[in-house]
């Protein structure tokens, strides 16, 4: 049942679209109200998954096994005895980590609480999460983000899981800009951003638009490469108007955009970047 409803989630559709174009970073921090643990899973299952597509299937033996605990290349990290994690723990992990996959193609650990990870312990991490071997992959379950050191939170995507539902205006702005984006005019790209900049959008508007803006170029890019789903006009108009390419570097930027509104505060600067990156990635 949870996981249904991770599967029809903003970010389970985001996952299954990262999946789907090769992109699912190996270093997933999950933040924000809801059941972390299962949505760790659930990413565990995206990365072992066997079905040719739509990944994680949930379906499939290797998925089966994931949701059950029982996968072997999946190590859930936690230690319900101590309130932090051993060091001793983390250098063991390090060095399985080094040890290839039993059955699956990658090995994942879940870090379920990263409460438990202290400083000393993150160092230790650090070093295996920025380079490691490529089939290891992490997911950090996170009630506070701030909890995790910036050096390991740089090498990780960080998905909110209780991004609100987008209310009819934000959604409608997500679609306005991409049915601009599609249009293919620099001008009229440029004309839009500022007209929003001038309207004085406000931060708390800008993330909602920009993560719906992600949403539909990841509808637009499943769309393209012949996945049936639920597709808007503005993602209809997008798939016109872009091959398959560039609706994977829009949908990418988006993302990245969605951190970057996070982070940065001037809307602004923010909307420039975005206008000038748009148009390089685009050629428009
Ligand atoms: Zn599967």
């Amino acid at each position: 049942m949870a996981q249904a409803e991770n599967h029809n989630s903003t970010w389970g559709k985001a996952i299954r679209a990262a999946v789907q174009n090769g992109r699912l970073s190996h270093a997933v921090i999950l933040a924000g109200e809801g059941d972390k643990v299962q949505a760790a899973r659930y990413i565990a299952a995206a990365h072992l998954c066997r079905a040719d597509s739509g990944r994680p299937c949930l379906q499939c033996n290797a998925c089966r096994k994931v949701l059950d605990r029982i996968h072997p290349d999946v190590t859930e990290v936690q230690d319900n005895e101590r309130k932090e994690l051993p060091v001793e723990t983390i250098r063991a992990l390090r060095q399985d980590a080094y040890i290839r996959p039993n059955e699956g193609e990658q090995k994942v650990y879940l870090f379920t609480d990263c409460a438990q990870l202290n400083e000393r312990d993150q160092n230790v991490l650090l070093k295996i999460v920025e380079e490691g071997p490529p089939y290891a992959a992490f997911v950090f379950c996170a009630d506070a983000v701030h909890a995790l050191l910036p050096t390991i939170r740089s090498r990780c995507v960080e998905l909110r899981m209780d991004a609100p539902p987008l209310d009819a205006e934000e959604s409608e702005a997500a679609a306005e800009l991409c049915r601009v984006i599609a249009r293919r005019e620099p001008l009229a790209l440029t004309a839009h951003l500022t007209a929003l900049e001038n309207r004085r959008l406000k931060r708390e508007q800008l993330l909602p638009m920009v993560e719906g803006a992600w949403q539909i170029s990841a509808d637009a890019l499943l769309s393209r490469c012949g996945k049936p789903g639920a597709c808007g006009e503005a993602a209809r108009m997008l798939c016109h108007a872009f091959d398959r390419r560039q609706l994977q570097e829009l949908t990418d930027l988006f993302r990245r955009y969605c951190d970057e509104c996070q982070y940065n505060v001037g809307v602004g600067h923010v909307l420039g970047a975005l206008g000038a990156e748009l148009s390089k990635t685009l050629s428009l």
